[in-house]
């Protein structure tokens, strides 16, 4: 293939432009925010997982304490109607007071029992609905953090997008500038290899940083200026400069 030696020069100048956005685009992919997200996401689903645990247990604590109350209220409410039956002088019979008074204290230590009871189902309650204020105080760190976290990366994203749209802009007019076959040769090369063109400069390529052998080097320095040549050793087009050391 023929190609003139500014052409030739050029496929360098657009060999470090596709590194350019090779590079950006690695970039976009590796931003650490994008791992420290990933992280608080995973920290934010287990501390949520947690606070649905103290949110189920505080239910069922809501729940217990209301059946304790209901509970107590049922036995005072029978006290009463006991205390008015015996107030009310309308039981003369001995016995049938005896066992009415027997009721009586029954009840009232069954009271006892059931506002011990109520009171544990409290107690426990206020510590499970204190777990879940810290639960929901985590979770709201962690959502901060989170927000954060995307909101530096949206804005990085943004600033590598822009610098990718230019030096994508470039790229192509750099490439509009050079002809067709020579263009075609090289994208077919970089697909291969990543990098298409490299300057051979003190006798070393740059795209395999090989040293090339002296039969190898005299060739080229026989070629024709414009004879597109391939580095022997990595098959990419080599491209003399004043400093190949030919
Ligand atoms: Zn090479």
């Amino acid at each position: 293939m023929k190609a003139d030696q500014t052409a030739q020069t050029a496929l360098l100048d657009l060999q470090a432009q596709d590194a350019l956005i090779a590079q950006l685009q690695h970039r976009k992919k590796t931003l650490p925010e994008i791992a420290q997200i990933a992280e608080l996401e995973v920290k934010f689903k287990q501390l949520d997982g947690q606070r649905i645990e103290h949110d189920t247990a505080v239910s069922d604590l809501s729940r217990a304490q209301k059946k304790a109350d209901a509970e107590v209220e049922q036995v005072k409410t029978r006290r009463t109607r006991d205390e008015e039956r015996l107030n009310s002088g309308a039981i003369s019979n001995p016995k049938d007071l005896s066992s009415l008074q027997h009721e009586l204290v029954a009840l009232e230590r069954r009271i006892g029992t059931l506002e011990d009871e109520e009171l544990e189902v409290m107690q426990k309650l206020e510590e499970a609905q204190a777990r879940l204020r810290n639960a929901e105080g985590d979770l709201e760190v962690v959502r901060g953090e989170l927000d954060r976290k995307k909101a530096d990366r949206d804005a990085a994203l943004t600033a590598i997008e822009q610098q990718l749209a230019g030096a994508e802009e470039e790229r192509t007019s750099s490439a509009a500038a050079l002809p067709t076959d020579l263009i075609a040769l090289y994208d077919k090369i970089r697909s291969q290899y990543g990098v298409g063109a490299a300057a051979l400069r003190a006798r070393r390529c740059e795209g395999c940083r090989l040293e090339l052998n002296g039969a190898d080097l005299r060739e080229i320095a026989s070629a024709p200026e414009d004879e597109v040549l391939r580095c022997p050793e990595c098959s990419r087009i080599l491209v003399r400069t004043p400093e190949s050391g030919l």
